[in-house]
């Protein structure tokens, strides 16, 4: 899931390639099992409401989503709001972010019949879920996870302060979100297997301890999608905070001008190395998700043709993919905060009735009903 918060050193991490074959082995059986029966899936994902979402969001996560949904798949898309204080004091202005939020997932074309849309902040049983499962990992665990590495190494390079307990223990929080509804698939991308191992570890232990004759939890899958790195107009990732994204939101103005400050090299031909030649592999990737096809056909397509012509085939394509999603965004917007307080409120209330029937389930299992 993507509710990690933000320094995953995502293309560091080592991990034996034996591992992650089988992971894209066991995720291609899982593609024809959703197909075959979406109805057995369940998936968990989401982000933390730092800004609105961009490019990267888009073509890395959300369109997955929005094909999930479409096979059929019951997806709870989660705002993971007390995940914004993991690493800043104060939150900034949460609601006017999270109504950003919620306008990105409908632009995307998220059906908020179909998916539930909720916020840990307004789920007090899944939350209270995090004082079994932290009895359930230890600390050598928890300083082993990918993430709270890399926020230990940041916050000693910084020297200014430390890393919070809650960034410390997110894992375990993100254990919570994924199995108080019983997710049993959480898309993440390669890169990221390592962040789902502790959910896989808590489920197992919890069942081992509290369950043993019937296992209650089930051990989430990780259901692996190409998520390349999408750069931003300056080279870097694009980030929220980087002031280098192209936002869903933004206008059309704004998306030819993004394609048109994007750095190229002075090579001629068009062809996709990502390792050589990032900026025009970048190009590459957005204009080829947008005309739906490969980065490879598009650079063959463009070939002796430049950059100057590749700017042009890649605007068309994003003007054209972004098109509905302003479309759909602005009809949403125009109906009001009300309209989104609703779809809130709806997705919050389902995810309470579920939580607080786990809960109550993890008491009784645990002999804490008197
Ligand atoms: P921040 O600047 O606050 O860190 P961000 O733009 O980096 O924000 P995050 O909320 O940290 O966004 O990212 C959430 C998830 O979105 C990531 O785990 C990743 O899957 C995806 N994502 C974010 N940025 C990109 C990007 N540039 N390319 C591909 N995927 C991205
Ligand atoms: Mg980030």
């Amino acid at each position: 899931m993507n509710a990690n918060p933000t320094t995953t050193p995502d293309r560091e991490q080592v991990h034996s390639t034996e591992s992650v074959r089988t992971a894209r082995e066991r995720s291609t059986v899982l593609e024809q099992q959703i197909t075959a029966d979406p109805s057995r899936f369940r998936v968990l994902t989401g982000e933390r409401p730092t800004g609105a979402l961009h490019l990267g969001h888009l073509i890395a996560t959300l369109d997955n989503r929005v094909r999930l949904q479409a096979q059929g798949v019951e997806i709870f898309l989660i705002v993971a709001d007390y995940q914004v204080i993991t690493d800043r004091d104060v939150a900034g202005d949460l609601p006017a972010v999270v109504r950003e939020v919620l306008l990105d997932y409908l632009a995307a074309g998220i059906d908020p019949e179909a998916t539930t849309i909720f916020t840990h902040s307004a789920v007090p049983a899944l939350n209270q879920l995090l004082l079994p499962f932290l009895s359930l990992v230890t600390v050598s665990e928890l300083e082993r996870n990918p993430t709270v590495k890399a926020e230990t190494a940041a916050a000693e390079k910084r020297g200014r302060r430390g890393m919070s307990g809650l960034m410390f223990t997110y894992p375990v929080h993100q254990a919570a979100d994924i199995l108080f509804c019983h997710a049993n698939l959480v898309p993440v991308g390669q890169d990221q297997l390592p962040h789902l191992e502790i959910s896989r570890t808590i489920a197992r232990r919890f069942n081992n301890r509290h369950a043993a004759d019937q296992p209650y939890f089930p051990e989430p899958d990780a259901l692996i999608v190409p998520t390349p790195t999408i750069l931003g107009n300056d080279g870097a990732k694009m980030s929220k905070s980087a002031g280098n994204a192209l936002e869903i939101r933004a206008s059309e103005d704004d998306t030819v001008r993004f394609v048109k400050r994007a750095k190229t090299d002075s090579e001629r031909h068009i062809t996709y190395e990502p390792d050589r030649r990032p900026e025009i592999a970048n190009l590459l990737t957005i204009g080829a998700h947008f005309a739906r096809t490969t980065p490879e056909a598009l650079a063959e397509e463009v070939g002796a043709a430049g950059a100057g012509r590749l700017k042009q085939v890649v605007t068309e394509a994003l003007v054209e993919g972004l098109r509905p999603m302003r479309a759909r965004r602005a009809e949403a917007a125009e109906r009001g905060p009300e309209y989104l307080r609703a779809i809130l409120a709806r997705g919050n209330q389902r995810a309470n009735e579920i939580a607080n029937r786990t809960l109550e389930d993890v008491l009784k299992l645990m002999q804490m009903r008197y």
